[in-house]
């Protein structure tokens, strides 16, 4: 790295560069995004300061600058994961259930642990550790109902100079004692966690309803009140996943006209809204996302794992709602966003639909910061941003490494990162300019 009297650190990465600038599925695909064949990507003081052709750009820099070149690497952006559990790492791969008899059986006995900070601090290492062994930089968190359990987890994210979102989770009704607040202290610890935690570094706090069924019409509407006092924080809850859940809330809100219908008589919906799954959506509660600019997260490797169903991403296009792909670990079976995009293409394979491999990529890096309000800060390349990128090797593995000798375009060599990819293709995972290192 280079050193000036000011103080500030200079440093370069060569490689294949790609990011994107817009939603492939809004504009012509081959002007969403921007490619390198030898690309550079040149980092100031943690910030990406230009990116561009590697030996035009080279000609203009100190020539003792430090470039890091990866040969055989493909340089993106870091992932960003819009939905996961991190008190759920430990009961990934659970058997058998669907949804609510799953929440019963596993997640919450499960979740109790968590009263525990220390529980939860070494959790927390271990969840974004291996988040960042899969190359995700940024996730949106659930934490549990225990305010313990948000400060483990941000404590350590902290620690390691991560943008990261969490909330406490909020559950006032049907669910078991051990894990029940109340509307009134739900309200009070959310608001400690946010006076606390919101915004301190790259921290960032969501309200955190689990899903209408476990929050009384209270609960809810404190949830409401709460974001209107902090308008920046996010919020956080699931949709519509699976029919007997969509049942039962029909049953337990018998005065709103559907499901998203329940949070919008809250006044939980917004840019900073982000709800996770809507599987089984109705064009109005379409409508209604893409109006209030909501979010939705496709967790297909949960959807698929827990028999939800089958995400329909043209229908959300068609009403404009900003989406993104979440692992939801531990329904998702994947903390790998390669893997993820393999289930989401799978899943539009079932419904007749195709998944382009720009629209994919698109949707796992700068799709998931439009749909946290955080595009302009990461997601992609563009001069300011947080430098959170990740290397991807094509030749990890003998059997990507000889299929990809047959490759003959940069869509063809995304695919098949996506179709064969995990974990051991993210050769690096940079944060702010610094490689991560090996645990
Ligand atoms: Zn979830």
């Amino acid at each position: 790295m280079s050193k000036n009297t000011k103080g500030t650190e200079l440093k370069a990465f060569r490689g294949e560069l790609l990011h994107f600038l817009a939603d492939p599925s809004k504009v012509e695909e081959s002007e969403s995004y921007q490619f390198f064949k030898d690309g550079l990507l040149v980092v100031k003081d943690g910030f990406v300061e230009r990116i561009g052709d590697a030996e035009t750009l080279l000609t203009n820099l100190p020539s003792d600058l430090h470039v890091t070149h990866y040969k055989t690497g493909l340089i993106i952006p870091g992932f960003i994961d819009t939905h996961v559990h991190y008190p759920q790492t430990e009961m990934i791969a659970s058997y058998g259930e669907q949804l609510l008899e799953w929440l019963e059986n596993y997640t919450f006995p499960t979740e109790r642990a968590f009263s525990d900070e220390q529980h939860g601090k070494r959790v927390a290492e271990f969840f974004l550790s291996q988040l960042l062994d899969a190359g995700t930089t940024t996730a949106l968190v659930f934490g549990t109902v225990h305010k313990e359990s948000v400060d483990a987890f941000f404590s350590v994210a902290e620690k390691k100079k991560l943008r990261m979102i969490c909330g406490k989770v909020l559950m006032d009704r049907n669910c078991p004692d051990y894990l029940s607040d109340t509307a009134d202290s739900g309200y009070e610890d959310s608001k400690a966690l946010i006076e606390k935690w919101h915004k301190r570094d790259r921290l960032q706090y969501a309200i955190t309803p689990r899903f209408a069924p476990t929050s009384s019409k209270a609960q809810l509407d404190r949830a409401g009140e709460l974001l209107s006092e902090y308008p920046d924080v996010y919020m956080q809850t699931h949709l519509s996943e699976n029919q007997d859940e969509i049942k039962w809330v029909s049953e337990l809100f018998p005065e709103s006209e559907n499901y998203l219908d329940v949070y919008d008589q809250s006044k939980l919906l917004g840019r900073r809204s982000i709800f996770a799954h809507g599987v089984h959506l109705q064009d109005d509660e379409c409508d209604r996302l893409g109006a209030t600019e909501s979010a939705l997260s496709f967790c297909p490797s949960s959807n698929l794992f827990l028999g939800s169903g089958l995400f329909n991403l043209n229908q959300a296009r068609e009403h404009g709602v900003n989406v993104s792909f979440g692992s939801d670990i531990g329904a998702g079976t994947t903390f790998s966003m390669l893997s993820t995009i393999s289930e989401g293409y799978k899943t539009q394979q079932l419904r007749g639909d195709k998944l382009s491999p720009y629209q994919s990529f698109y949707l796992a890096t700068l799709g998931g910061a439009v749909a946290l309000d955080l595009e302009g800060i990461i997601g992609n390349f563009l001069p300011g941003n947080e430098a959170d990128f990740i290397v991807l090797d094509t030749h990890a593995t003998p059997l990507m490494s000889r299929r990809i000798g047959h490759c003959k375009s940069l869509t063809e060599k995304l695919f098949i990162l996506s179709m064969l990819g995990d974990e051991r293709h993210v050769a690096a995972t940079y944060i702010m300019g610094q490689k991560v290192e090996e645990n």
